[in-house]
């Protein structure tokens, strides 16, 4: 007995360095507490790759996401099998916009829209709204509550009743069915804010294990929001982020992000814009995240596929957009 006892420091001593050892082989957890896995991206120029790519289309059980290069404003096209839903219809400042928005989506054999959501009533999210309710069948519209008093918005509001289509006002915690995918309206979780961009739709997009957060133009107040009745759930968590408001430094705060832990962060916006997206601050955050950046001032319209599991991600450049106002 007095033998053990003797022996009793180097016997914990001992049982310490096994179990640093064995904790120091444990796997690291990772970020996000989603699957581990690397998206494969193709920048053109940057990945071996030459030329122009075609865009992606994909095949059975895959989905694509299409993040539209339409300069300093947001425009997000999804198909899933023949289900298609458009997030935002960018702005039509010139009729290159214009042209390349509408070309694009008939190139990729978009006839009926089931779900058009138009984020919030600033022309760079519903400029392009009233051509494409008027251009293609828009058999729904999820639309901000809150109102605006500009003449794009009374346009807006024009064509979706001419063409009969069927509006919901957007209300945080419905969920909606398309084809094998499924999206929940996360916010605005208030009607009515003093900054129009805070009323911004969030939704969140599931195919399989993969999932999408779009912002629209959400900016802290509306994130602080989200963060406070989310925070310990896993409805923010997501693979990707569509970052809001282009980019600005006064969306994609710390806390908002430390909730989303994307691998893949989309910024939206305009070479040289005049607003200084993307900011610094907010770059230097998404990389603290360890999130990759895609942005389409730097590489064009930006097509994600996913089979649910494995996601990829093809950079289609400007020349592509050049090449498409033919
Ligand atoms: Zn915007």
């Amino acid at each position: 007995m007095k033998r053990t006892l003797k022996l009793l420091p180097y016997i914990l001593l001992i049982c310490t360095l096994l179990f640093s050892l064995v904790s120091c082989e444990l796997p690291i957890p990772p970020l996000g507490g989603g699957d581990p896995f690397d998206p494969v991206i193709t920048i053109p120029g940057e990945s071996g790759e030459d030329g122009v790519p075609d865009v992606p289309v994909a095949k059975a059980g895959e989905i694509s996401i299409h993040f539209i290069d339409v300069d300093q404003a947001d425009a997000a096209l999804i198909l899933d099998g023949d289900k298609v839903m458009l997030i935002d219809a960018g702005n039509y400042p010139n009729d290159e916009h214009k042209a390349y928005m509408l070309k694009y989506l008939k190139e990729r054999g978009v006839e009926t829209i089931d779900y058009l959501v138009l984020t919030h009533a600033h022309g760079d999210h519903i400029g392009g709204a009233p051509e494409v309710i008027n251009t293609f069948d828009v058999k729904n519209c999820i639309i901000s509550k809150q109102p605006h008093t500009s003449k794009t918005y009374e346009k807006t509001l024009d064509a979706l009743e001419d063409n009969e289509v069927n509006v919901i006002p957007a209300e945080a915690g419905d969920t909606y069915t398309l084809g094998s995918a499924t999206f929940e309206i996360l916010g605005a979780l208030r009607e009515e804010y003093e900054d129009l961009n805070d009323s911004s739709v969030v939704l969140r997009l599931d195919f399989g294990k993969r999932s999408v957060l779009f912002t629209g133009d959400a900016e802290t107040v509306s994130e602080e929001e989200m963060v406070e009745k989310y925070k310990n759930t896993d409805k923010l968590d997501a693979d990707v982020l569509k970052v809001g408001h282009h980019c600005s430094g006064s969306s994609t705060s710390q806390a908002f992000l430390s909730l989303v832990s994307p691998s893949v962060a989309l910024i939206s916006c305009g070479v040289n814009n005049s607003y200084g997206h993307p900011h610094r601050t907010v770059l230097d955050r998404l990389g603290g995240a360890r999130a990759e950046i895609l942005r389409t001032d730097l590489h064009g319209t930006v097509v994600m596929i996913t089979d649910g599991e494995e996601m990829a991600f093809t950079c289609l450049t400007k020349a592509h957009k050049t090449s498409a106002k033919d």
